[in-house]
């Protein structure tokens, strides 16, 4: 007999043997969990037949709605082709067209492509980049990494070691190599207590005195451009990055750019750095690249990095880094068809359409009692709950406030995933204008309703 997959059933299934990410598994074992079935457009379906319009693009990577007919259709052409080869002596077609692609639409002159499998590994990559860069550059004593508090670039080891969140990380601390640490740009909460614009962006100050203090030794900087995403959405101030740009040119440290949240129109531009001029000189992208179908990465540099690496074989310079799926065909096949659909021009008009629509709209939630801060960039929100709004007083995680309204949401059929404290609206760019109406109706109700 064939037994039906009901969510009970699957649920069951789920709860004696799956392990999920981020999740206090005895909680989990007690939920009535959605099980995904199949999607459409920007909703998500569970087996039970309930639909949720997704309000985090399956945490900030969907792009273009789910099953759609264009990808799918690439997708397949793809797959009766050939799903995969080696990167390893030999290449392939969808991974030198994708190539082409993205440096059509990459800020500066960004011109090499390495391939890697997802977010983590794309930083990983840089930062392996960025050290044997200086190596090659007669510099070897340039290992140190400067990197911000609340940063976040992924759960390998690299990625963590430059990443600034302790919740996450510090179990892992002995295994994490050093990394300096310096202020978040989170003027809500401004580490040295000034205000924006007086303060006249003074937390750069410490980037440039630690520059400073460790002459000649800091290999690269480490920092997610205008969009500090998982530490909780905390939008940089104008003129910020642009200023940690500067210093690096000064103090000769490679900027790394970790894109992977940001990249892909999220922020109103294609890469988030175009919004100050900046040029990082490694830059890491990930999540939006395939709309969210498969895990592809890629980090891309100048020509200027890529010739360190220049050598006769018995030289040893190769850039010693890869994965089995470096350069897969399916997911280099998804990424060119949906940079394709992103680069329409109507497309493109709608997003900017979208954001104005979506700006307007969040906006109103500074209205709150509890609404502590309202950060918004391009199709990026945060809506940041406070215990008490006049003294910024959060409220204790233990309260869960984040988590019971997103569950509170969830009852108008959206589907949301908090920050601690700080509610995040990042839809797939395909989203209509009615569902941006929708999702901010009912994120609104839900926040007055919890925090009442
Ligand atoms: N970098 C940033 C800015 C991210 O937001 C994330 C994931 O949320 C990562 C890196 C890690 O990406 P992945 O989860 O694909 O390894």
């Amino acid at each position: 007999m064939v037994k039906k997959l009901t969510g009970k059933f699957l649920r069951d299934i789920d709860k004696k043997h799956v392990w999920h990410p981020f999740t206090q598994m005895s909680e989990w074992m007690e939920e009535d969990f959605p099980v995904i079935s199949h999607g459409k457009d920007n909703y998500i379906y569970d087996v039970d037949g309930k639909k949720y319009l997704d309000g985090v693009s399956s945490i900030w990577c969907n792009i273009h709605g789910y099953a759609n007919r264009e990808l799918n259709e690439a997708l397949r052409k793809q797959m009766d082709k050939i799903s995969h080869s080696t990167f390893l002596g030999m290449s392939n077609v969808p991974a030198i067209l994708l190539a082409k692609k993205l440096i059509d639409i990459l800020p500066g002159e960004l011109t090499r492509v390495f391939y890697s499998d997802n977010g983590s590994t794309a930083v990983e990559v840089g930062i392996k980049m960025c050290l044997q860069y200086w190596q090659h550059t007669g510099r070897p004593e340039k290992q140190m990494f400067v990197s911000l508090r609340n940063g976040y670039h992924g759960d390998t080891i690299g990625a963590m070691s430059v990443g600034g969140i302790d919740l996450f990380h510090s179990a892992f601390k002995p295994l994490l190599f050093q990394s300096i640490r310096v202020a978040s740009p989170y003027c809500y909460r401004c580490e040295l207590g000034l205000e924006y614009p007086l303060c006249e962006i003074a937390c750069v100050e410490e980037i440039e005195s630690i520059a400073k203090n460790y002459p000649g030794v800091i290999a690269g900087l480490v920092i997610e451009p205008m969009v500090q995403a998982a530490g909780g959405f905390i939008m940089s101030p104008p003129g910020y990055l642009k200023r940690v740009y500067e210093i690096t040119r000064k103090h000769e440290i490679l900027l790394i750019a970790d894109e992977v949240a940001t990249g892909f129109m999220r922020t109103g531009r294609m890469f988030a750095c175009e919004h100050e001029g900046v040029v990082p000189d490694i830059l890491c992208i990930s999540k939006g690249l395939t709309s969210g179908y498969m895990p592809l990465a890629a980090t891309v540099t100048g020509e200027n990095v890529f010739a360190a690496f220049l050598g006769r074989y018995e030289e040893f310079k190769s850039f010693f880094h890869g994965h089995t799926y470096t350069g897969n065909q399916l997911g280099c096949s998804l990424a060119i068809r949906s940079i394709e659909l992103l680069t329409r021009k109507k497309f493109l008009n709608s997003i900017a359409q979208k954001i104005k629509i979506f700006e307007k709209g969040i906006d109103k939630f500074k209205k709150l009692k509890h609404v502590g801060e309202v950060r918004n960039l391009g199709l990026m929100g945060g809506i940041e709950i406070v215990k008490r709004k006049d003294t910024k007083e959060p409220y204790n995680l233990k309260e869960k406030v984040g988590i019971r309204v997103c569950r509170e949401v969830r009852k108008d059929n959206i589907f949301l995933r908090p920050l601690g404290n700080v509610v995040v609206l990042m839809p797939p760019l395909s989203i209509t204008k009615e569902e941006i109406k929708h999702l901010l109706d009912a994120t609104y109700n839900a926040i007055s309703k919890i925090t009442d």
